[in-house]
């Protein structure tokens, strides 16, 4: 059976450098509750100790968290990575931390603490978080894909760490499952302002590093189960799967 999933795919915890000490697990997941989103993904910059935490606090409640990554290439583009499981995740983050050079300054950068479902810190990551990998966009979308995962080009109607911004185009050979702008954009402003890139599907997500960011940025998805293989389906308009953003209409 086909039912609609809201979800807001690219939320940060404070385990980001750049993510507030409030976005811990159990206020995520409250934030979620309250904005009604049934599905969501965690997406720290080249990290994921706080994944298992935050899925930890999403137990008993309807929400369903995919296991996630925000990844910066060498060419300092940022590209999200989506999962059904931890497993797939753990092979990006090793493909991650093997290339990731450096250690954070918390005082240049802010701390990146590894909080679980408790509020308990448990740890803080060294690395320098937020760095760019050693890895190319081709070499990252390709890995994600190995480990069957979603690769999703990062808020591209932004200047920085995005696709257009670095290179200000998307290399055609590398396929992207999709592209993402922010609820400032929206997907049918975006779909005017590139109407080069008209084969590609364009998602709505919040880049939430902000508690009342949470949920700002969504898409519909019609589906049969919140898995990424559904998402590809319905990113693909297949099998009468499909979505649609906030702006736009079933
Ligand atoms: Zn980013
Ligand atoms: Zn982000």
């Amino acid at each position: 059976m086909i039912r609609e999933f809201t979800c807001d795919l690219h939320i940060h915890t404070c385990l980001s450098p750049c993510g507030d000490l409030d976005m811990y697990p159990k206020a995520i997941i409250a934030k979620c509750l309250s904005e009604r989103l049934d599905v969501i993904g965690i997406c720290d910059h080249n990290a994921s100790e706080n994944v298992g935490h935050v899925m930890e606090a999403a137990r008993g409640t309807a929400i369903t968290v995919l296991p996630g990554m925000e990844i910066t290439t060498k060419e300092e583009v940022h590209i999200i990575a989506l999962f059904d499981n931890m497993h797939e995740l753990a092979a990006i983050q090793t493909f991650v931390y093997e290339s990731l050079h450096g250690m954070n300054r918390e005082d240049i950068f802010g701390c990146q603490p590894i909080v679980n479902a408790d509020n308990e810190v448990v740890g803080f990551n060294e690395r320098l978080l937020i760095g760019a990998t050693g890895r190319s966009l081709r070499e990252t979308v390709g890995e994600i894909h190995r480990h069957n995962g979603l690769a999703i080009a990062a808020h591209i109607d932004r200047e920085s760490f995005s696709v257009i911004g670095q290179l200000g185009f998307i290399p055609p050979d590398i396929r992207f499952d999709a592209l993402e702008v922010s609820c400032r954009t929206g997907i049918r402003k975006a779909r005017e302002m590139y109407p080069e890139l008209a084969d590609y599907a364009f998602i709505e997500s919040s880049d939430a590093h902000f508690i009342n960011d949470v949920g700002r940025g969504k898409v519909r998805f019609h589906m049969g189960n919140p898995t990424i293989f559904e998402m590809k389906l319905a990113l693909g308009g297949k099998k009468g799967r499909f979505f649609r953003g906030s702006d736009e209409t079933c």
